[in-house]
């Protein structure tokens, strides 16, 4: 048997508990940029965005969740996918601000990375 005393990784060496948990998932949409310069991104045009939420809590909710997977996908391709984004969002739809957006929007996230293209990808973050 393994002494977990005498291990690196011992419980009371690793600090506070946290549990985080991710969901990744796809929205399809339209939007324009509205910019101080010339860019074909002022024109109407389509992305396949991947958008991975992060949340954490130190707690676990009365069904053993941090929040449910279904419900974080479910809140914001409700009201994102297969929209016009310049009409559902109040804001200009940057790959950023969407981050923030969604992050406002899910109790316990933390950070939220939108993916608008091949190598496009932006990130928010709450610091702590
Ligand atoms: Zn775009």
């Amino acid at each position: 048997m393994v002494d977990s005393s005498k291990t690196s990784c011992h419980k009371t060496k690793l600090g506070k508990p946290m549990y985080r948990i991710s969901k990744r998932f796809e929205i399809s949409g339209a939007h324009k940029l509205n910019l101080s310069y010339e860019s074909k991104c002022q024109e109407i045009h389509g992305h396949n965005w991947i958008i991975t939420v992060f949340c954490k809590s130190k707690t676990l909710n009365a069904e053993g969740m941090v929040v449910d997977f279904s419900h974080v996908k479910k809140t914001i391709q409700g009201k994102l996918d297969h929209k016009y984004l310049n009409e559902v969002l109040d804001f200009n739809p940057t790959a950023e601000n969407i981050a923030k957006w969604i992050c406002d929007q899910i109790p316990c996230c933390y950070k939220v990375s939108v993916q608008e293209s091949d190598g496009n990808v932006a990130e928010y973050e709450v610091d702590e």
